[in-house]
């Protein structure tokens, strides 16, 4: 089946609300196997409504909308529907009950202009709203389908959920599953190189690079479409195992996992406690850590030392080091780490020192030189790197380059398909 999503709303032209009710739909119509041709926001306009449904019934079996279900003069979805599809309104008795039945219960006389939410297109599906007084409607006209669903995300998922996933479901001949490796420790492009055949030459399943927002990491998303789910999955196999054999030491987990969560999981495991001595990230790196449920169990101090005086204080930098080698060096890094652990007395500590600009930089010393000290098994490793981007996603990137260093000191890569 093909569909198309309208959004509603002149906010959404204006951009004081984010549309994320198409995309939202989109994954879960892909999960059902349905084919999403396009997206259309429009705002609370009849005229313009009225096309944007004329044109998307012209290419597409089905639309769903969101928003302009309220009780206001501007909420126009189902009337704009109605009159494409030359239908009357009516009232629906039994809605009109429910949503009298809340605003009793919530303590306020229902005015007026509430009865419009429960006035629909003759021959709509009712659809009940547990969140919210809009319900939504379905209309199916002329080989063609029409859903409505209110505008607020929440109520808006909960009647995907609870309505439209099992009406659509019937439609569907096959399901779209994903399977999404993520990636550490190396660039878009790098990536791309290293699995260009891989990624030409699939059709089902196909196989895409996505960018991700958290900086440093790259995903890697498999997806098949197949009659049911466990086909689906046995088609992505293969594939998945070429990708783990070319980009294994790379792959740090899988769909929902987190660099931080699986760190965290490790090293509690594996009994091993953890210091960070943070300059140049902030405290980014122990928020993440502490983003964990459970980071407790590993994560036992961390300090920002962001001055020279607090380097040497909290942890024993040597001031002769700072003097010869300066607050962002291989050295300075290796004596944070050095004197976390031993302060903390943990097992393993990182320490992160670096210029994120965009002052600061030299010739010598540039923006975006950044040290990370790995204290682990009574020694430490410290890594140099270069990272770019504006001051929030160099800081971004050492926490992500931070992790990466943990994950390999803490485990082998992963093994998994
Ligand atoms: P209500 O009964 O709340 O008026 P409605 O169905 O009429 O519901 P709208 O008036 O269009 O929906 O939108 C209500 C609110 O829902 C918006 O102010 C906005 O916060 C949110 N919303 C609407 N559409 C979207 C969308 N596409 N993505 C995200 N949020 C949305
Ligand atoms: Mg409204």
């Amino acid at each position: 089946m093909n569909l198309e999503i309208i959004a509603v709303g002149t906010e959404l032209l204006l951009g004081d609300v984010v549309n994320t009710n198409a995309p939202w739909l989109s994954k879960e119509l892909a999960a059902l196997g349905m084919n999403v041709y396009r997206h259309t926001t429009v705002g609370d306009n009849m005229g313009r409504l009225q096309d944007a449904y004329r044109e998307a019934f012209s290419r597409s079996d089905a639309v769903i909308v969101t928003g302009g279900l309220g009780p206001t003069a501007d909420d126009i979805t189902k009337e704009a529907a109605a009159e494409c599809f030359g239908l009357d309104m009516q009232l629906h008795e039994e809605s009109l009950a429910t949503i009298e039945a809340f605003f009793t219960r919530i303590g306020h006389v229902m005015t007026e202009n509430n009865i419009k939410q429960a006035v629909f297109p003759v021959g709509s599906k009712i659809l009940d709203n547990p969140n919210g007084t809009a319900p939504g409607c379905i209309i199916e006209h002329g080989g063609k389908i029409c859903i409505m669903l209110p505008g607020p995300p929440r109520e808006m998922q909960g009647m995907y959920h609870r309505h439209i996933k099992a009406y659509l479901a019937a439609f569907s001949d096959g399901v779209l599953v994903s399977r999404t490796l993520k990636l550490v420790g190396i660039g878009e492009s790098a990536m791309e190189e290293k699995v260009a055949d891989i990624l030409k030459s699939q059709t089902n399943p196909t196989v895409a690079p996505y960018a991700t927002s958290r900086a440093g990491e790259v995903i890697l998303r498999i997806s098949a479409k197949a009659a049911d789910k466990a086909k689906a999955r046995e088609m992505m196999m293969p594939v998945a195992d070429m990708l783990y054999q070319r980009l294994g030491e790379h792959i740090y987990g899988e769909d929902d996992d987190t660099l931080a969560e699986i760190i965290v999981n490790r090293m509690a495991a594996q009994g091993l406690t953890l210091a960070c001595a943070e300059s140049i990230t902030g405290g980014a790196f122990a928020a993440a850590i502490i983003n964990v449920p459970g980071a407790s169990r590993v994560l036992q101090e961390a300090v920002v030392c962001y001055s020279n005086e607090s380097k040497v204080a909290r942890f024993g930098v040597s001031p002769q080091s700072l003097e010869k080698y300066g607050a962002v060096s291989a050295q300075v890094a290796k004596e944070m780490a050095e004197g976390a652990a031993k302060s903390a007395n943990t097992d393993v500590a990182i320490s992160f020192t670096g210029i994120a600009g965009p002052d600061g930089g030299t010739e010598a010393k540039p923006v975006g030189l950044c040290y990370i000290g790995l204290y682990h098994n009574g020694t430490c490793e410290v890594k140099e790197f270069r990272l770019f981007g504006d001051r929030q996603r160099i800081r971004d990137r050492a926490v992500a380059h931070g992790m990466n260093m943990l994950r390999k000191a803490t485990h082998p890569p992963l093994d998994r398909a």
